[in-house]
């Protein structure tokens, strides 16, 4: 392809990309295809001849749409949103125009300062304390591909940390902490570096925080038994429920032992630091005083289209030291003298994309109020919605909502006499019926034994009626499925 043939493909490719985000919300929301459905439809091997590129541009709309999840439409409410800003579009791009490496300052300064830059608007932006920011020099932040690998890094930083202050330890006698309802990245890091993880309990009369006395006692049995715990990871809003463990009495606790590394997951609930009014009631404070790391992913609620995931470290020192290899081919001038960050040695990997600008781009062009604007908005929408779930005479919520997410469950006013697991055997055939539709999306989970639905708000083109809708499309499904079930209780009893 030559330029002016790329310019062309790319004047269509740019329509075609319009044309897919205006008519989102009249398409099903999740992809109706058979697992095989691309190998049976695509040939076996790669062309031997070049095909002509609208041929290929062509078959994009044909094989690969269909095969897609929606993520970006209106009544997506699974997992965690996702953007695909126009802004963002742009900055990939240009990304993709100049495709390079960036692993150290020298080979494109450009990328490694802008991120230096943009990590410090964001860790303005969220209202972190100035140590975690790049201009410290001693804090910092960085740009993960995902928060698993920021919880990775973290790990393997402590771990130097540890066996740096603790030589005599073996590395068998090490000890991981997460709470049970720590995301598998907490279970993956172990299972990576081959270190004993341990769950710590969660209740539901906390609504499955961690609670500071839950990891006294963890710490005391554990060094009593020869171990050592070297890292907890906490979490702000969790992925079944939204759950904030108690940072602030994690911290009480954790002064007494210096040496315990803290690393808070908030891959999506983080974001909403934005909003000051979030901030306490989601332990900035204790975080801005005490945590050794910071995780939060903008490729989620953050309007930043997937990758990218912001990790800020109180001191760099301890990434480096971990993680610094500096074989004579990378030596540069700048990287020997220190006077410029070489981001290689605050990751896993050695090159990394340049993603600082998509987070440019989208800063600016929606500005502090914009975003703010968009997290809040959100939250309304997920207000109204849990309002109705307490309001109504078919469901209930399992815990407390949280910011943009509320977890619920059919529990029908009428049917009070039944048990958890008659409960749970109805919210199984409840969800299997909202999961055979195609025009919704939501997720499923269990919290110590209850099985619930979660329903997480956050796509930008989702608007209150698509909420009154999602809500609407429930009572019916319930209805529906209450009615089948009252049939099959009734004759078992
Ligand atoms: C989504 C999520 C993760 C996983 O993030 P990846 O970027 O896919 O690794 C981890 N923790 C929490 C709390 C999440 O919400």
């Amino acid at each position: 392809m030559n330029a002016e043939q790329f310019r062309r493909a790319g004047y269509q490719a740019i329509d075609r990309i319009c044309d897919y985000h205006v008519t989102l919300r009249d398409r099903p929301v999740l992809s109706q295809v058979e697992p095989g459905y691309l190998r049976k439809a695509l040939p076996s091997s790669a062309p031997t001849e070049g095909e002509d590129f609208q041929l290929i541009a062509d078959d994009y709309q044909k094989y690969i749409i269909p095969g897609l999840t929606h993520w970006q439409h209106p009544s997506f409410f699974a997992y965690f949103p996702t953007s695909s800003t126009f802004e963002g579009i742009l900055a990939e791009l240009y990304t993709s125009s100049t495709s390079n490496p960036g692993f150290n300052w020298s080979v494109s300064p450009a990328c490694t300062e802008l991120e230096a830059v943009v990590m410090d608007w964001i860790a303005q932006l969220l209202g972190l304390d100035q140590s975690f920011y790049n201009i410290s020099e001693v804090g910092g932040g960085v740009i993960q591909p995902s928060a698993s690998e920021s919880a990775l890094v973290a790990t393997v930083a402590a771990r130097a940390r540890y066996i740096h202050e603790h030589p005599q330890v073996a590395m068998e006698n090490l000890v991981l902490y997460t709470t049970t309802q720590t995301h598998s990245l907490g279970k993956k890091a172990g299972l990576i570096l081959g270190l004993k993880v341990r769950a710590l309990g969660v209740t539901a009369q906390d609504d499955f925080a961690l609670r500071g006395d839950t990891l006294k006692v963890a710490l005391e049995e554990d060094m009593n038994a020869g171990f050592h715990p070297f890292i907890l990871i906490g979490t702000v809003g969790t992925t079944s429920s939204g759950a904030v463990d108690r940072l602030d009495e994690i911290a009480d606790v954790a002064k007494h032992y210096p040496f315990l590394w803290l690393h808070v997951d908030a891959a999506w609930a983080g974001v909403a630091f934005v909003c000051p009014e979030y901030r306490e009631a989601y332990q900035l404070p204790a975080i801005n005083s005490y945590v050794d790391s910071f995780c939060t992913s903008f490729y989620k609620w953050g309007l930043i289209q997937f990758d990218g995931s912001c990790l800020w470290v109180r001191h760099r020192k301890h990434l480096t030291d971990a993680l610094d290899v500096t074989p004579e081919f990378l030596r540069t001038r700048h990287g020997n003298a220190g006077t410029a960050i070489d981001y290689r040695n605050w990751q896993l990997g050695l090159g990394k994309r340049f993603r600082s600008l998509k987070f440019w781009f989208v800063l600016r062009a929606r500005g502090v109020k914009g975003l703010q604007k968009y997290i809040s908005d959100g939250i309304k929408l997920n207000t109204k919605f849990a309002q109705s779930i307490y309001e109504s005479e078919l469901f209930s919520v399992v815990t407390k909502p949280s910011l943009a997410m509320t977890v619920f469950r059919l529990a029908p006013k009428s049917s009070t006499q039944l048990s958890t697991p008659e409960l749970n055997i109805l919210n199984r055939a409840f969800y299997a019926r909202l999961a055979a539709r195609n025009d919704i999306a939501l997720t499923q989970t269990d919290l110590n034994g209850v099985f619930c639905i979660r329903m997480v708000i956050g796509a930008e083109q989702t608007l209150e009626s698509d909420v009154d809708r999602a809500l609407a499309l429930m009572k019916s499904e319930a209805d529906g499925v209450v009615n089948e079930m009252r049939g099959d209780w009734r004759s078992q009893r």
